[in-house]
């Protein structure tokens, strides 16, 4: 017994358990195949998480070739593999349970089953006693224990049952406590909860247990508080968080790891990632962003892209000079960095510390060129927040710089549709580059494809390091949707040379155009920043 009622979180470490391979791929609109989730899977360990949850085997076909091939392909440092599953079946036994059977196929170490902890859901959704509602947990969680496995419980429903049955919902959890589980994990299923309600249960179920059993937590955005929830958890004696990268999940989503980690060990102390890992949660954030083709919103707490950004406004000189001022931690903790953002809202200061970045040596008349540049093509549709290599170039350009790697004479590109229905596509590029005439001409699977071969053909003899550099991305964005194929088109490319990645954008009615003047100040800006 413990009456201790303060925050309980002193010096203290709590595990991370990431469940997006399970609950996170809930999400509508994103599924993952088996190389996804090995890629995924590696990405965590790399983070340092202490518990990945790889799925439910035996509930699809891909969970069970998952396991197969994490067995031999994944090869994990910090992490521990976890299978989901489920107590018995009511009124089975546990011996012939297809779903205990399949846990232990699996092989990991440790198993995570879900268990009904709230009355209603016994009597209601599985249709039996209470009796036999807290059987099926004892019985479950004995044979996996007795298995060798550790054993980590889902109390599935538990704030909404302890909130109706405390009793039964009790009951559920000492009988999983008793027959050996290692963790008990009280789950806000419906994320219905508020922050001084979890921490009052987790209190009352902490005053029974203890530290005989890790009390875990796991809930759901529905409020908008899961991370909430989850810190007021810990603060009252939970030892173990349960959520997904980037707060994937059905309806509103998980807990966000990459928002709970942060809080929990840079604002309260409590460790959660081995030391040195914190500064790789931005990357690794992107990254399965990226795996999931699932865009990061760029305002996610720490990890967005706009997380630490600052936007023109009076304030910008005041930060150069005490940045700390200015943002609740130091971006480089989580591997972000502070940015400066430039748009037609910027003044005189934000443009000249911009230069500052870029090392240009910019007059007052280059500034004010650039002030009423931004603002001429803001209002045409560009956008250079989001395409910070077309305004270094913009910005190159007022400073006096002109481009000199190479001059086109003409583009022309032409696409047919053939008696088969297929189209094809043909692009020929005429360039200067210095003295010679460079004409080419390329087929592609599409306009910018067909375009981006000519054009790097016509100029790559006189640059090797252009095969360093590819497009990785192509968004078209129209804007003023209402007039259709009348209105203006936006073009954002976004390339590599394997060091950094830039972004360029090109805007106009005609798309292809858009798409041409995105591609040629790619291939500039990769010229100017690729040494050979
Ligand atoms: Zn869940």
């Amino acid at each position: 017994m413990n009456t201790t009622t303060t925050a309980r979180t002193g010096s203290r470490s709590v595990e991370v358990f990431d469940t997006t391979l399970r609950d996170g791929l809930q999400v509508e609109g994103v599924s993952a195949t088996v190389d996804d989730k090995l890629r995924i899977a590696e990405q965590l360990d790399y983070l340092g998480v202490h518990y990945i949850e790889g799925g439910w085997p035996g509930a699809n076909p891909k969970d069970i070739e998952f396991f197969r091939r994490a067995a031999t392909e994944l090869h994990l440092g910090s992490s521990t593999l976890v299978a989901f599953g489920s107590t018995r079946r009511p009124r089975g036994k546990v011996d012939d349970d297809a779903t205990l059977r399949n846990l232990l196929e699996a092989g990991t170490t440790t198993v995570c089953i879900v268990a009904k902890s709230w009355d209603y859901q016994v009597t209601e959704a599985l249709q039996t006693t209470l009796d036999e509602g807290e059987a099926m947990i004892a019985d479950s969680v004995a044979f996996l224990a007795g298995a060798g496995r550790r054993v980590m419980v889902d109390m599935e429903h538990f704030f909404d049952g302890y909130r109706r049955n405390p009793e039964f919902s009790l009951r559920a959890l000492e009988a999983a406590v008793v027959k050996g589980a290692s963790h008990v994990v009280l789950c806000d299923t419906n994320g219905g909860s508020l922050p001084h309600e979890v921490e009052a249960v987790v209190a009352d179920v902490y005053r029974l247990v203890g530290d005989d059993v890790i009390i875990g937590i796991h809930c759901h955005d529905d409020t908008g508080c899961a991370v909430a929830n989850s810190i007021a958890a810990v603060r009252a004696g939970g030892r173990h968080v349960q959520g997904t990268l980037n707060g994937l999940g059905e309806r509103t989503g998980n807990c966000n790891l990459t928002t709970v980690i942060p809080n929990l060990q840079l604002k309260l102390g409590v460790q959660c990632l081995p030391e040195g890992r914190m500064a790789r949660l931005t990357q690794v954030s992107h990254h399965v962003a990226e795996v999931l083709n699932r865009p990061l919103n760029p305002q996610a707490p720490y990890v967005g892209s706009s997380a630490f950004a600052h936007k023109a406004g009076l304030h910008v000189s005041a930060i150069a000079r005490a940045k700390d001022a200015y943002e609740h931690v130091d971006p480089e903790l989580v591997g972000n960095g502070t940015r400066f953002v430039v748009s037609e809202m910027a003044g005189r200061a934000t443009i000249q510390m911009k230069a500052a970045e870029l090392g240009l040596a910019m007059d007052g008349p280059a500034v004010n060129q650039v002030i009423d540049d931004l603002k001429r093509l803001e209002h045409e549709g560009y956008h250079f927040e989001a395409a910070d290599a077309s305004l270094e170039l913009l910005m190159r350009r007022a400073s006096g710089w002109e481009q000199d790697y190479f001059r086109v004479e003409s583009m022309r590109v032409i696409t047919d549709e053939l008696a088969a229905g297929d189209f094809t596509t043909e692009a020929t590029v005429k360039v200067w580059v210095g003295e010679d005439r460079q004409v080419r001409t390329y087929e592609g699977n599409g306009p910018v494809n067909a375009i981006d071969s000519a054009l790097r053909a016509a100029v790559q003899a006189s640059y090797p390091q252009l095969r360093k550099i590819h497009l990785t991305d192509f968004k078209v964005r129209i804007l003023d949707g209402s007039t259709a194929t009348g209105a203006v088109t936006r073009v954002l490319i976004d390339a590599t040379n394997g060091e950094r990645t830039w972004t360029t954008i090109g805007v106009s009615p005609n798309i292809i155009e858009a798409s041409w003047r995105a591609l040629e100040e790619s291939l500039v800006y990769g010229l100017l920043h690729t040494t050979n």
